[in-house]
């Protein structure tokens, strides 16, 4: 089957810091963008929010998923959405032999695990549907285009819980990526090179 194109254009800030749980960020940010889920929603909802060190690493690397940049306090939208997200990440495996993560085959836990993203909608919170899909008009082939991070997040959970996407920890920086392909084992080229330069010993 081949995969519809999830597009996602993020901006992400290299310089963050939280102080008293007010995030500020120096500078435009950088930008970044993906044509395909990501796993590192996963990372999101496992991540302990009052620890500033992760969310500069986070912002720093993903960005914002809610806009609470600049200046206010992350804290209570930042776990909005991580709540959300720790509903579909119940569907996951502890990693097995092999280091990978699998969808459970248990049905009711499957069941459980979807019911993200209902609820809230019923609530007026949705931020989920903030994902549009788009027609190329060159092509006619359709692609979704997730206009916010806590969107693309919530999406990309949303397609790899369907899709059963088997994950596996980068072995440079710890996060989720998709371990469809059994042999990657970075979750980015970042990470690929970061990690081959260390092993020559150039950092
Ligand atoms: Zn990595």
């Amino acid at each position: 089957m081949k995969a519809e194109p999830l597009v996602f254009d993020g901006t992400a800030f290299n310089s963050v810091s939280v102080v008293d749980t007010l995030v500020s960020a120096r500078g435009t940010g950088r930008r970044w963008s993906t044509q395909k889920p990501l796993a590192f929603w996963r990372v999101f909802a496992e991540m302990d929010l009052s620890s500033s060190f992760n969310v500069e690493m986070f912002a720093g690397r993903y960005g914002d998923p809610t806009g609470a940049l600049p200046g206010q306090s992350y804290l209570p939208s930042w776990r909005k959405v991580q709540e959300l997200l720790q509903v579909p990440a119940t569907a996951w495996d502890p990693v097995d032999d092999r280091g990978i993560s699998h969808v459970t085959v248990d049905t009711t836990r499957i069941t459980l695990s979807k019911s993200f993203g209902i609820s809230h909608r019923a609530e007026g919170e949705l931020t989920i549907w903030d994902v549009n899909p788009v027609i190329d008009l060159k092509t006619y082939n359709t692609f979704h285009r997730a206009r916010s991070l806590d969107a693309f997040m919530l999406f990309s959970a949303y397609r790899q819980l369907r899709d059963r996407t088997p994950m596996r920890r980068c072995v440079e920086c710890g996060h989720w990526f998709d371990a469809s392909h059994a042999r990657a084992r970075f979750c980015s080229n970042a990470c690929n090179i970061k990690a081959s330069l260390r092993r020559k010993g150039e950092i």
